[in-house]
């Protein structure tokens, strides 16, 4: 046959055609379980139809054979009813809960009678609804159409309480809905339901919600995918239900079956539920015990931890389904680590077994349960992790209740450097802009705090916030998931992450594997401990200006304020002398590892007061009858530096061209560091960067000074110096920029900022969701790189810096190191380390070994 085969036969030459459901359900009758008989329709004939809104005449003729054939098969094995029929998606990787299916279809008035008579009146009434709801489903109404129904006709009873006479009015009343809306009688005959059936459930292939999972996981739209049919089994029927039952315990990993069961249902629910599944050791302990071994028998062939549907009809077992099982995170990292301890799996299996981005989940507080309560916002999910507390409006409102051993969350517009301290002491982070690339979602990532960033429809104020109209002030709390970018009122429960044995040893498997290295941002020596534990090679981004805050914020305002001189001079000293304790302290932490330290870069205006508040203070001065001579200073120097497009203003190295003794002092300070380390028998390996570099002329500039100094050091220094590549133009003359760097680092997000032509902080809020959603772009390019555009960029940097300078070490440093997906194409386009903030190195060492894997096997991306 061309389009349809008996799965209980052979799959024959559609086997790749028909889907995973297909094949488990062959593969299961090969086995001997007692599945339904019935057979698969291939993608062919879902992609003909999705082409030409008809099944083929052939495929349609084959189908009426195989359905002659299944009814006589459940004849011999099944009891002695009428056959109703299932029909189900089949795609070739699982897409749970997004294509339609047909159920109870064959319902005719004819086997309805007789079902009537063989089983009762009850269950003949049940399966007529249940049909006439599959219908509906198909048909586009919504459940609330149908709940409307049996609101007016059956009140608010239970379903299970209902007459019978109350069911069949709820029948008949649905019917004249669905008939009334769609405009269309509903099919008498058995091959009339069966063709609508598979039709709609070919069509969901295009749904939208389907389309955006495929381009998420990269499957193409021009699959299609097959159905399976066969006869239901009724779960209502006198002794019988349904359940499903797990190889593994599908919450922690725990070695033992689990499940659930539900007497007088037809369709399992998932979930465990111990009891549930002891009751039915109880109540049929051969099915038990058969649905045990089989789940392992599974488990053993699949090399994985299973999942098995069943149903019992009048006391007979039949497995319906089978797939490898949905699980925790923390789950499916014990389950790959202890099927290659128990001999089943390689090491090789349990690396790719687990997806790295699934690894946040168990890496940071998450919340407890589901929430009982609608979100109150919406915003980036910025920094993972979930947290409550109380509202607080400022760093020193953040700083006092961390104090005071209180939990907050820091609500704020934007972060600015005077806001780091708020940032890192905070419980949690939101703030109304910015997206997840802005300085505040760098900041809070660094700091490992959650955060919630770029809500639209929200106001913030000095002493509340309101979301869409609900004003919230510092006598209030909320919960942040920085996971799911949603906010909720009040204090929700939240579960610390579970310590994990099992994922230490998957990533040591991991860093025997990867041969990219992952290094860490990060800029405090807190920071660089955390990033050492979780196992990073070194860092790759110090940001200094980082380190500025408090009362450190006022010497690097000193100095942009104050004209050259001995004012100058003095803030500059006291720079110096703060920034040799920070290096130090880094490249102790990092000892023996490489340490990146980036000279100064974010727009100056970051390091000024608001305009709004100097002038709000003079007004008040000028109320109080003060002098205001100084603010006007103040005020004027402000606005001297301020600029309409700072992102792409006086930053980076153009900071060395205006103000030259900012980076000397900064490399004065690095050096110093350096000299004190080795006094103390340590092995500092320092490297500088320079950002924003768009020239040779600005990277000789720089260098010069650097070698200069390191040369009067005195002794011998061994400094690494670098250039960020983060604008086209240094991509583009990357052969030249390689003459004069020991080595490059991507910064991916200005390089991302700067290619497309888009705004880090403001285009995740203003378009690109609506890109997203649109299709217009499969993901944001400032999560996920964009391989076509800013990559070829990169990869074409790489390999002209490669050629004209072969010694050259490449890094990334943008947020996208820690994205498993963009690591992916790092690796394919030889970069030597990927640079990513503390808590996501896990994800980034297990992405990068999966990548050197995918390599080695050929597979491509
Ligand atoms: C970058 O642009 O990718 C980068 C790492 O620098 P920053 O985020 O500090 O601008
Ligand atoms: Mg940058």
């Amino acid at each position: 046959m061309k389009y349809v085969c008996d799965y209980t036969d052979e799959l024959g030459s559609l086997g790749n055609r028909v889907g995973a459901r297909a094949r488990a359900l062959a593969e299961m009758a090969s086995l001997g379980f007692p599945v339904p008989p019935g057979f698969a329709i291939s993608n062919v004939a879902c992609r003909r139809f999705l082409e030409t809104g008809d099944l083929p005449d052939e495929a349609w003729s084959e189908v009426t054979d195989a359905i002659e054939v299944a009814v006589a098969a459940f004849r011999r094995v099944g009891p002695p009813r009428p056959v109703l029929f299932s029909v189900r998606s089949s795609p070739a990787i699982d897409m749970p809960g997004l294509f339609n299916s047909a159920l109870y279809l064959g319902a005719t008035d004819s086997a309805l009678e007789e079902l009537a008579v063989w089983g009762g009146e009850t269950l003949a009434l049940h399966s007529r609804l249940g049909f006439l709801k599959s219908i509906g489903r198909l048909r586009g109404l919504s459940p609330v159409r149908y709940s409307s129904v049996v609101a007016e006709v059956a009140g608010v009873a239970a379903r299970q309480d209902w007459s019978d006479a109350e069911t069949a009015a709820v029948c008949d009343a649905y019917e004249a809905l669905v008939v009334d809306e769609s405009q269309r009688p509903i099919p008498g005959d058995l091959e009339g339901q069966l063709l609508e059936g598979v039709e709609a459930v070919f069509a969901s292939w295009d749904g939208l919600e389907a389309r955006r999972f495929r381009a998420r996981r990269g499957v193409s739209d021009d699959d299609g995918m097959g159905v399976i049919v066969h006869p239901m089994i009724l779960g209502d029927v006198g002794d019988s239900g349904a359940g499903v039952v797990f190889s593994r315990d599908p919450g922690d990993g725990n070695a033992a079956v689990t499940g659930s069961y539900s007497p007088g249902v037809s369709r399992p629910t998932s979930g465990v539920s111990e009891t549930a599944l002891d009751f039915l050791a109880a109540a049929d302990s051969a099915a038990h015990e058969k649905l045990t071994a089989a789940v392992l028998t599974l488990e053993r062939a699949r090399q994985d931890m299973m999942r098995l549907d069943f149903v019992r009809e009048q006391g007979k077992l039949w497995m319906i389904e089978a797939r490898p099982a949905e699980r925790t995170p923390e789950a499916a990292v014990r389950v790959a680590v202890d099927m290659v301890d128990e001999g089943l799996t390689t090491r090789e299996t349990a690396l790719r077994a687990v997806d790295p981005e699934r690894l946040t989940g168990m890496l940071h507080p998450r919340l407890k349960s589901e929430p009982d309560r609608d979100a109150i916002a919406h915003g980036t999910a910025t920094s993972p992790g979930a947290a409550a507390g109380k509202l607080v409006f400022s760093t020193v409102a953040a700083v006092a209740a961390a104090e005071s051993g209180e939990r907050a969350i820091l609500v704020l517009r934007e972060v600015l450097p005077r806001d780091l301290d708020g940032v890192v002491t905070a419980a949690g982070l939101i703030t109304s802009h910015g997206g997840g690339t802005s300085h505040a979602a760098v900041a809070a990532r660094a700091a490992g705090t959650p955060a919630v960033t770029g809500i639209a429809d929200v106001i913030v104020t000095s002493d509340s916030v309101t979301f869409g109209g609900r004003v919230l002030t510092g006598q209030d709390s909320v919960t942040i998931d920085g996971g799911s970018g949603a906010v909720f009122a009040g204090m929700l429960e939240i579960d610390q992450p579970p310590a994990g044995s099992s994922l230490d040893r998957l990533l040591t498997w991991a860093d025997e594997v990867r041969r990219l290295g992952v290094w860490a941002n990060a800029d405090t020596a807190h920071a660089a401990l955390a990033a050492r534990a979780a196992g990073a090679d070194g860092i790759g981004l110090a940001r200094s200006e980082y380190m500025f805050q408090g009362e450190r914020l006022e010497v690097v305002r000193r100095i942009l304020l104050s004209e050259e001189g001995r004012e100058r001079d003095d803030a500059l000293e006291i720079l110096e002398s703060m920034q040799v304790e920070d290096f130090e302290h880094l490249l102790e932490a990092m000892d023996g590892t490489p340490v990146v330290v980036r000279l100064l870069d974010p727009p100056v205006h970051e390091f000024l007061p608001s305009r709004l508040d100097v002038e709000q203070q003079i007004a008040a001065r000028l109320g109080a009858g003060e002098g205001v001579e100084d603010l006007e200073l103040l005020d004027a120097a402000i606005e001297q530096w301020s600029e309409v497009n700072p992102m792409l203003g006086l930053r980076g190295v153009r900071l060395a061209v205006v103000i030259p003794e900012i980076y000397r002092v900064q490399v004065l300070a690095a050096l110093e560091a350096v000299r004190r380390r080795l006094d103390a028998g340590g092995d500092p390996r320092l490297e500088i960067m320079i950002p924003l570099v768009s020239s040779v002329e600005e990277l000789h500039l720089v260098r010069d000074m650097i070698e200069e100094e390191v040369h009067s050091a005195g002794r011998l220094l061994e400094v690494a110096i670098g250039t960020m590549i983060e604008l086209p133009r240094a991509a583009l003359l990357a052969g030249e920029l390689a003459l004069e760097s020991d080595f490059f680092s991507f910064g991916t997000n200005d390089l991302t900022q700067t290619t497309l032509g888009i705004s880090r902080d403001d285009a995740e809020e203003a378009f690109l969701r609506s890109y997203v959603e649109q299709g217009l772009m499969a993901t944001n390019p400032f999560q996920r790189i964009d391989a076509d555009g800013v990559g070829r960029l990169i990869e074409q940097a790489i390999a002209a810096g490669r050629d004209a300078n072969p010694g050259l070490e490449i890094g990334v440093c943008g947020e996208h190191g820690g994205d498993p997906v963009s690591i992916t194409h790092f690796h394919k386009w030889g970069v030597d380390y990927v640079s990513c903030s503390p808590p996501r190195i896990p994800i980034a060492r297990l992405a990068a070994a999966q990548a050197a894997l995918d390599e080695d096997s050929g597979r491509q991306l």
